[in-house]
């Protein structure tokens, strides 16, 4: 499974970032769309470029509130860009010369060590402008100008930033590594349950080498599997922008997940599910990663016999979409079930890259239909004519039918259930394509 690279679009507030994204934007599978009770605001969207495949993100998506604040934000924004993405689109205006913010933004991704490609917007015919020569005094090479809303430059554009992923071809070789995303909002005790963890005899941290993205990863071993954290709380540095904590924490969340296999969605028992955990949830769920939810800090709860079932009970309710997730309740402080834990990570995993065959699918599909008759509408009725795994990580499956338009939601959910029964699926999100066969 090839990892899908991070584009971050870094620019002031106006310039267009928005515009050229929905241009960009592909879209995700409608099943996953409509996934009840996911919050959702577009900070990224995933795109595919020639054969490339690849997640944008805007780092712009704040609202700033007043003047001062702008440069602080671009500095953040830069920074998150400069931990996180593989490469980096400084996105300026044409229609006047550039801010001495935007020189101070492109000094900072200059010094970054990663692809930047310096971008003007708003050129609306694509053609040099009267600054054009004004921009390589930015220090980033070659301007590249386009125009949004007309859509101009934008294909020459893509061509460059798909430069600098790896090729598909080279990176087709398994990489057994295990990706482990902590997330989660601050101080639900991220930073602390992996401290625990790596401190523990049985888990060998490795190396970490000396790259800026590394240096927020950490490589360990456990059982002789390998593994690696992405930590999202370590890079949290105290931001000037108080309101934007919140929203900056889950930029780096989104970044982290991507680049994952298996998520720890970790959150704060004494304070039950909240609504930024909801929200950092629904994009692991979204990019169909792995998720295990780890109810921390168990230590401070006071218990009785009815406690750990009336807080499952609790999350089960606030994240309905997670059903398949597993739920442990652990303490960084007090390293209750942190192995468990472990060994949960690995089993998620393993169920995130299971394949069924296509026999064995169908002989389930038959007892499933057998089961619940499929709906009809106007006298037609839904037929499944059989049923094959697509893909994994997740696990997708195509459902070849008489009529989409027969496929409700409701039997879809149905079958993925009775999958679930048969073949388990812990931790993974599942889809399904549904085509119809004439
Ligand atoms: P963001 O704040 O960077 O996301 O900027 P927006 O995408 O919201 O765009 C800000 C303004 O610039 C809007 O009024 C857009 O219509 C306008 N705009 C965006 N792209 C272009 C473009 O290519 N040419 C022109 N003339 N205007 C543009
Ligand atoms: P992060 O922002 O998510 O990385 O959270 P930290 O790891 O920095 O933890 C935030 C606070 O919660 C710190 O004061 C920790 O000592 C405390 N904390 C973390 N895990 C636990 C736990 O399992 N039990 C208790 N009682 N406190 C914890």
């Amino acid at each position: 499974m090839m990892r899908k690279p991070v584009v971050a679009v870094v620019g002031r507030p106006n310039v267009g970032k928005s515009t050229f994204f929905n241009k960009v934007a592909g879209k995700r599978i409608s099943i996953v769309e409509d996934t009840p009770g996911v919050t959702r605001d577009r900070i990224y969207v995933d795109a595919e470029w020639l054969n490339y495949k690849f997640t944008m993100i805007d780092t712009g998506g704040i609202e700033p509130d007043s003047k001062d604040v702008i440069l602080s934000q671009m500095r953040e924004q830069a920074q998150i860009a400069i931990d996180t993405a593989d490469v980096i689109l400084f996105m300026i205006d044409g229609k006047s010369a550039y801010t001495t913010g935007d020189e101070e933004i492109a000094l900072m991704l200059q010094r970054a060590g990663k692809p930047v490609i310096l971008t003007v917007n708003k050129v609306d015919n694509a053609l040099p402008n009267e600054f054009y020569y004004d921009y390589y005094n930015l220090g980033l090479g070659e301007p590249f100008l386009i125009s949004a809303i007309n859509v101009l430059g934008i294909g020459d554009l893509l061509d460059e930033i798909v430069q600098y992923f790896p090729k598909p071809s080279a990176t087709e070789e398994e990489d057994e590594t295990i990706h482990v995303a902590v997330i989660g909002k601050p101080n639900a005790g991220k930073s602390s349950l992996i401290n625990s963890i790596l401190g523990e005899q049985r888990v060998i941290v490795s190396e970490i080498a000396g790259t800026t993205r590394d240096a927020i990863d950490t490589p360990f071993q456990y059982n002789k599997d390998d593994y690696v954290f992405i930590d999202t709380a370590g890079i949290r540095r105290k931001s000037r922008v108080n309101e934007s904590i919140e929203k900056y924490s889950i930029l780096r969340a989104l970044t982290a997940i991507e680049r994952s296999d298996v998520c720890l969605l970790v959150l704060d028992a004494s304070e039950g599910v909240t609504e930024q955990d909801k929200k950092i949830a629904g994009y692991a769920h979204e990019a169909g990663k792995g998720v295990i939810i780890v109810v921390n800090k168990w230590d401070l709860i006071e218990k009785d016999n009815y406690t750990f079932n009336q807080f499952e009970k609790l999350v089960r309710n606030e994240l309905a979409y997670l059903q398949y997730a597993p739920i442990l309740f652990v303490s960084a402080v007090t390293k209750q079930r942190l192995f468990k834990l472990l060994d949960t990570i690995k089993h998620v995993s393993t169920e995130c890259a299971k394949r069924i065959s296509t026999g064995l699918l169908n002989d389930v599909l038959n007892e499933a239909v057998m089961l619940t008759q499929p709906p009809s509408d106007k006298g037609k009725r839904l037929k499944i004519y059989y049923m094959t795994q697509a893909s994994v990580k997740p696990p997708t499956f195509i459902l070849f039918v008489n009529d989409q338009e027969l496929a409700h939601f409701s039997y879809v959910r149905y079958i993925e259930n009775f999958l679930r029964k048969n073949f388990d699926f812990v931790g993974t999100p599942i889809r399904f394509i549904v085509r119809e066969k004439k």
